[in-house]
């Protein structure tokens, strides 16, 4: 299986454009990478793709990578489209998506409903695409096979701020030579599911929106902390890293990195922590090629 990672921040990217916090200033001036919002694509044979989520950076994004450029005069790379969530973030790079043709896309109940109740979104549930809705059936697609993992979450603010099921998802994605990985860039706890998939897992990619829940509010940037928007931060005992420290799978990755999050520096005490912990932070670009396996599908 490969994996693009077409971009690693959380909502507004690296540098955001009207954030002038530490890390955005020194994004701006290239002393710490650029970042675009988190999307992953998958592939099972390289030609034939599955895009994680699509942020307002995906025209950058697919037309800054090769191996996503049409293969005719006209061509989605897509197969389908899968969305962890009805945050902007995550879903109004469709609307980039208009000139397709035939489009699928997937989502919990919840989080198509949120979304087409803005007519903006309409075309992309009428012939010739289809906006389907995941439940506890796999699908499989592309010659991979996609599981949606629950998880805790809420709706997106502009819906309400509620906590109910299908809120947020993670995916787990298996190739038929038994590679694993698990795409869960949005969750408000780790729980035994989320965590026992991980374990089985040959890659994961994990919520890395915040380091502490307080952080915006502390360096002036918000007045709402992680756990009001949905999100386990990522320090701490009740953190994702704690939760995750024990984890078996070889190549844990956090993802969906917010410009405030300390450890995007990679010489501060947070990033060292992840370090010694066996933890990555991923990067846009980032490509992840997981080695042939023999292993029969569970
Ligand atoms: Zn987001
Ligand atoms: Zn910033």
């Amino acid at each position: 299986m490969q994996l693009h990672v077409l971009g690693s921040a959380a909502g507004g990217g690296v540098p955001q454009w009207n954030c002038g916090c530490k890390n955005c200033t020194a994004a701006r001036a290239h002393r710490l990478p650029q970042r675009t919002q988190a999307s992953l694509a998958a592939s099972a044979d390289g030609k034939a793709w599955v895009l994680f989520n699509a942020t307002t950076d995906i025209r950058a994004q697919l037309n800054s990578d090769p191996l996503l450029a049409p293969r005719s005069s006209r061509a989605t790379p897509f197969g389908a489209i899968f969305l962890t969530d009805a945050n902007l973030d995550h879903c109004a790079g469709l609307l980039d998506f208009r000139q397709a043709g035939e489009l699928a896309i997937y989502s919990t109940q919840a989080v198509r409903e949120t979304l087409l109740r803005n007519e903006i979104f309409a075309p992309f549930s009428r012939p010739p695409r289809a906006w389907h809705v995941i439940d506890d059936e796999p699908v499989d697609i592309c010659e991979l096979r996609i599981s949606v993992i629950p998880v805790k979450g809420l709706l997106p603010s502009y819906a309400g701020s509620a906590s109910m099921p299908g809120a947020a998802s993670a995916y787990l994605v298996e190739d038929l030579r038994g590679a694993r990985v698990l795409y869960a860039p949005i969750f408000a706890s780790v729980d035994d599911k989320l965590a026992s998939t991980a374990a089985r897992c040959d890659a994961a990619f994990f919520d890395g929106s915040f380091w502490s829940d307080g952080e915006l509010i502390a360096l002036g940037l918000g007045t709402r902390t992680a756990t009001m928007m949905g999100h386990q931060p990522v320090a701490g005992p009740e953190g994702s890293l704690e939760a995750l420290r024990a984890c078996p799978c070889p190549r844990r990755l956090y993802t969906h990195v917010n410009n405030s999050n300390p450890m995007l520096d990679p010489a501060s005490s947070e990033a060292k922590q992840l370090e010694d912990a066996g933890f990555e932070v991923v990067s846009d670009g980032t490509v992840i090629e997981l080695p042939e396996k023999v292993r029969a599908r569970a």
